[in-house]
C-alpha cells in the first residue's frame, strides 16, 4: 500500500512558483466545492489539502514531477459533475482543476475535427461545432456544465450514444501529461490509426488515474438537417421497455431512445412544476429521430407509432422537444430534491435484456421496501436506478443499500451486463468492481496502473485500489 506525505508549506511555495500565487488555494471556503462531486452522501466528501489551477500542460508536468518527488496524491478535476466520487481527494493531496484550460484551439472543417482544451464545457464544444456547420455528437445530460476533459476521462455516454456511440467514438487523439510528468500526444488528427497499442483508448475512461488530459482532438460530423421528437406513453413498465428492442430491430437508428418510469415522471413534474402528458399513470419512451429529409423521418415515425401501438401504447405524440428533454434531464436533480441522499446506479445490460432487467429490478425494490426510480438510455441497455434513502435512518441505509446493490449487480451480471454504462467506477464502486469483475481483469488493471504510475500518485484509490 502506498503511503503519502502531507502538502506542507514548502510544497505550497513550489506550487505557487509553478502556477502563480493566485492559482493555489488552501482556504476551506475556496476548497469546499472541490471536496465532493454530485454524489450527495456525506461519506463521499473529503477536503483537499490544496487546489491548484494550472494554465497549461507544461505547468501540469511540473506539478506532477513535484508530486512524485514528494509522494503527494494529485486528483485531476473537471467540472465536478461526476456521479462516482472520482474527482474527490480521498487520500488527501492536491486537486488539479482544469478549469482555466478552457480554450477551443482549432476547428478544421476540411478534415472534420476540432482541438480543444479539457476545461471547455461540453455545451460550448457542441455550440462551436454547430456554428461551424458541424455536429459534435457527445451529449451527456450534464452537458451544460460538464467539461469535455471530464467526458473523455469517464467515457461519458448520454442521450445520443445509441446512434453515435459514447465519448470514446468521438476522439481521434489526446495530449496527456503522464503520471510521471511527461507530455505526450497519443493518436492525433487522423481518422484511422493502427499504430501499436491504442493508448488513446486506454486513457479514455481511465478516470484521471493514468494521465491528465490536456488537449483533445474531437471528431466532427455533418449536422443533421431535420429532427422529430416522439413521446410514446405506456400503461406499465413491461410494455414500455418491451418496445425498445422492437424499435431497434426495425432497421431504424434513432438518435435517442430514453425511458422514464412513472414515479420518475411524477418526481420530475413536481420538481419542475410543469405538467407532463399522462403523468398520473404513464411510462415514457422518448425518441429523437434525426436525418437529412423530412419525408424519411415521417416514415420512421409512422413505423415507430405502429410498433408502440401494437405493444400497448396509450398514446404516441409528437413531443415538444424543449419540454420533454427538460423533464428527462431533471431526473437526478428531481430525485435529489425528494431525497438528498440517494445512490444512482448505472447498470448496463445487452439491449435485448432490458425488459427482464427492469422488471426484476422493480421486484428487488419491492422486496427490500426501498423506493427506486428508473430512467435512462434504454436502447443502449443503460438504465439509471436511483435508490432513495428518503426517511431511512443512516443505520438502516447502510444496511439496506449494500444488500440491494448485491442483488442488483448479481442480476445484471447474470444477464451479461456490467457495473457502469457511463458514470464509471470512481471511488464509489471500487469494492463492487472487485466483487463482480473477473480477478484476471482486476490483475490486468492493477498491472497497467503500476506500470504507468509507479508511485501511485495520480488519483489513487479510484477504479482499483492498490
Ligand atoms: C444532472 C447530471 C446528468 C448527467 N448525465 C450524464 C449522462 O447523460 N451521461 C454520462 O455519461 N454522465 C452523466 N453525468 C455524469 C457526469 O456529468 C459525467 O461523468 C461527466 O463526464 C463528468 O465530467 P466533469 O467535467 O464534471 O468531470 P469530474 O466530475 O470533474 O471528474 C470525473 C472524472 O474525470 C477525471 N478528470 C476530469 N478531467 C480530467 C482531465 N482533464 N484529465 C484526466 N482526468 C480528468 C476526474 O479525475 C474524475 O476521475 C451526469 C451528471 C449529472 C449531475
Amino acid at each position: 500500500m502506498a503511503s503519502y506525505n502531507p502538502v506542507n508549506e514548502a510544497v505550497i511555495a513550489e506550487l505557487k512558483k509553478i502556477v502563480g500565487e493566485k492559482y493555489v488555494w488552501t482556504t476551506p471556503e475556496k476548497m469546499e466545492p472541490y471536496s465532493h462531486d454530485e454524489v450527495t452522501d456525506p461519506k463521499y466528501v473529503k477536503m483537499p489539502e490544496a487546489v491548484v489551477l494550472p494554465a497549461n500542460a507544461a505547468e501540469i508536468a511540473e506539478i506532477i514531477k513535484l508530486a512524485n518527488r514528494e509522494r503527494i496524491p494529485v486528483v485531476p478535476r473537471g467540472a465536478g459533475t461526476g456521479l462516482a466520487s472520482a474527482a474527490v481527494p480521498f487520500k488527501g493531496g492536491i486537486v488539479l482543476s482544469l478549469e482555466r484550460m478552457n480554450k477551443i484551439l482549432e476547428i478544421d472543417t476540411i478534415n472534420m475535427f476540432m482541438v480543444v482544451e479539457p476545461g471547455v464545457t461540453t455545451e460550448a464544444v457542441q455550440k462551436a461545432a454547430n456554428a461551424a456547420g458541424y455536429l459534435y455528437a457527445g451529449d451527456p445530460c450534464s452537458g451544460d456544465s460538464s467539461f469535455i476533459g471530464g467526458n473523455v476521462a469517464t467515457n461519458a455516454g448520454g442521450n445520443k450514444a445509441v446512434k453515435y456511440g459514447t465519448t470514446r467514438r468521438q476522439i481521434y487523439g489526446l495530449e496527456i501529461v503522464t503520471p510521471e510528468g511527461e507530455i505526450v500526444t497519443l493518436g492525433g488528427k487522423c481518422m484511422k490509426d493502427s499504430t501499436g497499442y491504442s493508448l488513446v483508448n486506454l486513457i479514455i475512461g481511465s478516470e484521471g488515474t493514468l494521465g491528465v488530459i490536456t488537449k483533445i482532438y474531437l471528431k466532427l460530423m455533418p449536422l443533421p438537417k431535420e429532427q422529430i421528437d416522439l413521446l410514446a406513453v405506456f400503461p406499465d413498465l413491461t410494455t414500455a421497455i418491451g418496445v425498445v428492442p422492437k424499435i431497434m430491430a426495425a432497421g431504424i437508428t434513432p438518435t435517442c431512445v430514453e425511458f422514464m418510469d412513472n414515479e420518475t415522471i411524477k418526481c420530475c413534474e413536481e420538481f419542475l412544476r410543469e405538467k407532463q402528458p399522462h403523468s398520473d399513470n404513464g411510462y415514457y419512451i422518448i425518441i429523437k429521430l434525426e436525418g437529412e429529409n423530412e419525408e424519411q423521418l415521417e416514415e420512421q415515425a409512422a413505423t415507430i407509432d405502429e410498433l408502440c401501438s401494437e405493444n400497448g401504447a396509450m398514446a404516441v405524440l409528437v413531443a415538444d422537444p424543449a419540454k420533454i428533454w427538460k423533464a428527462r434531464k431533471a431526473f437526478a436533480e428531481a430525485d435529489r430534491a425528494r431525497s438528498l441522499v440517494f445512490s444512482m446506479e448505472d447498470i448496463v445490460v445487452p439491449m435485448s435484456e432490458i425488459p427482464k432487467a427492469v422488471e426484476q429490478i422493480a421486484a428487488i425494490g419491492r422486496k427490500h421496501g426501498v423506493t427506486m426510480h428508473c430512467a435512462g438510455h434504454a436502447a443502449d441497455g443503460n438504465i439509471h436506478v436511483n435508490i432513495l434513502k428518503d426517511k431511512m435512518s443512516d443505520e438502516e441505509w447502510n444496511r439496506v443499500l449494500p444488500a440491494v446493490q448485491e442483488e442488483l449487480y448479481t442480476l445484471v451480471y447474470s444477464l451479461g451486463g456490467k457495473l457502469s454504462g457511463e458514470h464509471g467506477i470512481g471511488y464509489k464502486r471500487v469494492k463492487l468492481l472487485e466483487r463482480f469483475a473477473s480477478p484476471v481483469e482486476i490483475k490486468m488493471m492493477k498491472a497497467i496502473k503500476q506500470a504507468l504510475d509507479p508511485n501511485l500518485i495520480l488519483n489513487p484509490g479510484k477504479v482499483i485500489d492498490i
